[in-house]
């Protein structure tokens, strides 16, 4: 399985209650192949009106018996079904993103769909596990049985990115199906191709219809409205920290939860003594991986002074050796970044990393003559307060630089206004903990790095977001807790 007529794509229709349909208005958004610019396939460009049907769907779904006493063993059976169909489809899912997003096939089955896999067969676990406490109320003297109940928070607006299409909607579906809530789930007009297929898989999984409902569109349209409508109880967002202090903003009139999952500039440091044989492979695939476009990439390198060169000439090594082709070529290790919006906004931040002092390092390898390719690229010598220390980039760009102390590899780490991960390599371990301690950041790895787990709650400090996607929090994030108090005394 490796072309397009391998796949039956989704069919260019949005899951509203059960049913595809087209966009009410009618119209429809192409979807681009980044490696070569081409036309493979329509999306429904969704509008209001099509997010209030679906909205009317998951509430008349919360609301059924056939959801809302469901016994959370069933609930559970019906995750596990999910995971099973996924896995059944692992090549095409990954196949379908290779196309779509761009990412290599082979690595999509090795990262995307397992991440996708693994959420639901964990969050199946979680629908038997969600209960409250008993409570030692002190009161008045009287007699009190007290206790918490866990409850679903009710409709959910979801909105995900394109960088990992599949398992950014798994992560949010799972999470909010093992709670007892229903969705409203937009994903990203520029990557949307996987999820639906994954929609079309949780129905023939047994799931019932208007639980889970997709609505595709772009952001202005299908998004502004999902987050304004007055019938979702909260907003899931995963995206850039722009949009998400945009949707903060617009919950503040009526108080809707939201969690933010959002950008990150996460450091890579490498202490003095740390095996380099290790650290140096893992720097360069922390950033190059996906073509650079990870929300936790380890896209700043904070590197001791005494061994900078060695790293910076080691990671170029890695990077001349990672083969730039299609996504469905098995040698590929670097696909096409997924537009050419995004392949231009690279280019122009290595040029201003240029223009702000930076060494450019870059292997001089040849780039397929079609599709929007970035060579992966070192930015050495970067100062604290440059541009491309600071932003987002979003692309296989490493911005580098040197310290000589434990405290300012901290500082340095720290001085971002995002806080989504660190990878931090080093052999003594008091330093380790004493460093993980010290960073502010959601995740952070000690000699390893993209290792996310559905067990392990991810998320960010400071502008990375707001919130903890699966593991223990990321399920009761969608539920709200309700203290009963019960007077025993006459
Ligand atoms: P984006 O913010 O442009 O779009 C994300 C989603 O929001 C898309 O579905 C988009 O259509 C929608 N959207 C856009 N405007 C909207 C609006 N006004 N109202 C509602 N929805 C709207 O981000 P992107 O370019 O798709 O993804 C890249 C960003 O996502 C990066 O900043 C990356 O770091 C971040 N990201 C974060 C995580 C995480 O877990 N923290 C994971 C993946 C990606």
């Amino acid at each position: 399985m490796n072309s397009l007529n391998d796949l039956v794509l989704p069919s260019g229709k949005m899951l509203v209650g059960g049913d595809w349909r087209d966009a009410l208005s009618g119209e429809t958004i192409p979807v681009e192949n980044p490696a070569n610019g081409e036309i493979f396939a329509q999306l429904a460009a969704g509008g209001a009106e099509d997010i209030d049907l679906a909205v009317k769907a998951a509430r008349a779904a919360f609301e059924s018996p056939g959801w809302s006493k469901m016994r959370p063993i069933d609930r559970s059976r019906l995750l596990e079904q999910v995971a099973l169909k996924l896995e059944a489809h692992a090549e095409e899912l990954a196949l379908i993103d290779s196309f779509d997003n761009g990412k290599p096939k082979h690595l999509a089955m090795m990262v995307d769909v397992p991440s996708a896999v693994e959420v639901f067969r964990y969050m199946a676990g979680w629908c038997t596990k969600i209960y409250g406490k008993t409570l030692s109320v002190s009161g008045d003297g009287r007699q009190y049985h007290a206790y918490t109940l866990r409850q679903p928070v009710g409709v959910v607006g979801q909105i995900v990115p394109w960088n990992y299409p599949l398992p950014m909607a798994a992560w949010k579906v799972a999470s909010a199906l093992a709670a007892g809530c229903t969705v409203v789930l937009k994903p990203s007009e520029v990557a949307s191709l996987s999820t639906l297929r994954m929609a079309e898989l949780i129905l023939e999984a047994g799931v019932p219809p208007g639980v889970v409902n997709v609505v595709t569109g772009y952001g202005e349209t299908v998004g502004e409205a999902l987050i304004t409508h007055p019938d979702i109880d909260k907003i899931a967002f995963t995206g850039s920290t722009n949009v998400g202090k945009h949707i903060l903003r617009s919950s503040a009139n009526d108080l809707r939860r939201v969690s933010l999952e959002l950008g990150g500039k996460s450091p890579t440091i490498i202490m003095p003594d740390a095996d380099l044989e290790k650290a140096i492979p893992d720097a360069a695939m922390a950033i190059f991986f996906n073509s650079g476009q990870t929300c936790f990439a380890g896209s700043r390198l904070l590197c001791h002074e005494s061994i900078y060169d060695t790293v910076i000439a080691g990671i170029n090594e890695v990077a001349k050796n990672l083969p730039i082709g299609p996504g469905q070529d098995p040698a590929t290790m670097i696909g096409p970044v997924v537009n050419k919006k995004q392949r231009d906004r690279i280019q122009s931040y290595i040029e201003i990393g240029r223009q702000e002092g930076a060494e450019v390092i870059s292997p001089n390898v040849p780039l397929p003559e079609q599709g929007y390719y970035v060579r992966p690229t070192i930015l050495s010598g970067v100062t604290a307060e440059s541009r491309v220390f600071n932003e987002e980039i979003f692309g296989p760009v490493l911005a580098a630089t040197k310290f000589s102390t434990e405290e300012e590899a901290i500082k340095l780490a720290n001085s971002s206004c995002y806080g989504l991960g660190a990878n931090l390599y080093c052999k003594d371990m008091k330093t380790s903990h004493r460093m993980a301690a010290a960073l502010q950041a959601g995740t952070v790895w000690i000699n390893t790095y993209f290792v996310v787990d559905a067990a392990m709650p991810f998320g960010g400090f400071k502008e990375s977001g707001i919130g903890r996607e699966v593991g223990d929090e990321g399920v009761l994030m969608y539920t709200e807790s309700k203290s009963v108090c019960a007077l025993l005394d006459d």
